[in-house]
């Protein structure tokens, strides 16, 4: 490669680093986006070339997920942030509770969202804790007359994941998998609604998958908003607007190079086993490097830590860039070190970071 397109370590919380055939791909194909003689961005989002693509992200998704024809795969704009207000505005109304499972930032911002729709019913808050942990399955009652219960199933910020799906108990189980979306085989049945911003496993920003199932779309308000209305988003195809068609090529294109992997079975090894040596090397740091999250609740892609001070902290990062890596820095809101480890992510560079670790530890204790 030349210099102008050689390959750091990325290690960003997203957008994140994307499988490098899959950038070649979209090289390849810019000029000429399957000898149209225009780009993928130029074509009409109604040609059957678009429809091809379209068939091609959905298909992907519902392979790769294993999805039941009663599932629809939506492609929505916003962010998963907006799916914060989109999910209360359809499904709590201004009688209705919701209750919603906070294990981390991201969660604690879905509820501030729906509060303004209606009653929201805060079934488990790790706040007091510091958001260290997933609640324990018997810790959560879900409330018999819900609309439906939310939680988080990585809090990308604090480096928590779930490693069970939540039991409903039959109320609808609407999950925001954002950061762990295809990261490990689950089982679809459990939800109603899975929904994750592209930009961490599924392609760029600024396309969300929506993963919603025909009964939940049944509890749509009849007189919704045309762009807020999960019906209409479906029936239309993701077409009730002009979608974000370079977004939905993009999220193609990874799925068919995660398929070529093996699917999520094959995935799931490669990150249990990127995010081991991380961890191994925190644990066996004689106390110099300290994980955030508690071990039975630490997350697969986001691997969350600190040093002894923030100084060293900063160090640390500086080092890393030095190494050639990057987006080491945690999130403002909590310091330290994040290493988000993607599907995309190579294990080698897992590797280069195990090996800074090691030899900075060994010149700074
Ligand atoms: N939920 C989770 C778990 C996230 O990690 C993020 C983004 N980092 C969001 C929601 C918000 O996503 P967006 O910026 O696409 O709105």
């Amino acid at each position: 490669m030349s210099s102008d397109t050689k390959r750091i370590y990325n290690f960003s919380s997203g957008p994140a680093v994307l499988p490098v055939p899959v950038l070649q791909r979209a090289r390849e194909e810019m000029l000429s986006f399957r000898g149209s003689g225009m780009s993928i961005m130029e074509i009409s989002h109604r040609s059957s070339l678009f429809d091809e693509v379209l068939m091609a992200a959905e298909g992907g998704v519902r392979r790769l997920m294993n999805l039941p024809d009663n599932y629809n795969v939506l492609f929505l704009q916003g962010g998963a942030a907006f799916q914060f207000s989109m999910i209360p505005l359809n499904f709590l109304g201004a009688n209705g509770t919701a209750d919603y499972v906070v294990t981390g930032i991201w969660g604690e911002k879905a509820v501030k969202e729906a509060g303004r729709c209606g009653r929201v019913n805060i079934i488990y808050d790790g706040k007091d804790d510091g958001y260290k942990r997933a609640p324990r399955p018997g810790e959560i009652n879900v409330s018999a007359n819900s609309g439906y219960v939310h939680y988080t199933s990585n809090e990308t910020i604090d480096g928590v994941e779930f490693n069970y799906d939540i039991d409903g108990g039959g109320v609808p189980m609407i999950c925001d998998a954002s950061s762990n979306i295809l990261s490990k085989p689950i089982d679809i049945g459990r939800y109603s609604m899975i929904y994750a911003g592209a930009q961490k496993n599924l392609g760029p920003s600024g396309v969300t998958v929506v993963i919603i199932n025909d009964e939940l779309l049944e509890h749509v308000p009849k007189n919704q908003h045309s762009l807020l209305d999960y019906r209409n988003i479906a029936s239309s195809r993701s077409m009730a607007n002009t979608p974000n068609t370079w977004g939905i090529y993009l999220v193609g294109l990874v799925c068919e190079w995660l398929e070529q992997q093996g699917g999520v079975e094959a995935i799931a090894k490669v990150n249990d086993e990127k995010a081991r040596r991380l961890y191994d090397a925190i644990d066996n740091s004689d106390g110099f490097y300290s994980g955030r999250a508690e071990p039975g609740s630490r997350s697969r892609m986001n691997i969350t830590f600190h040093l002894p001070s923030v100084e060293l902290d900063e160090a640390f990062c500086s080092e890393s860039e030095r190494r050639g890596m990057s987006g080491l820095r945690g999130h403002r809101s909590v310091g330290g070190i994040r290493a988000s480890i993607y599907n995309a992510f190579p294990l080698e560079g897992v590797d280069a970071l195990v090996d800074l670790m090691r030899d900075f530890a060994a010149e700074n204790r």
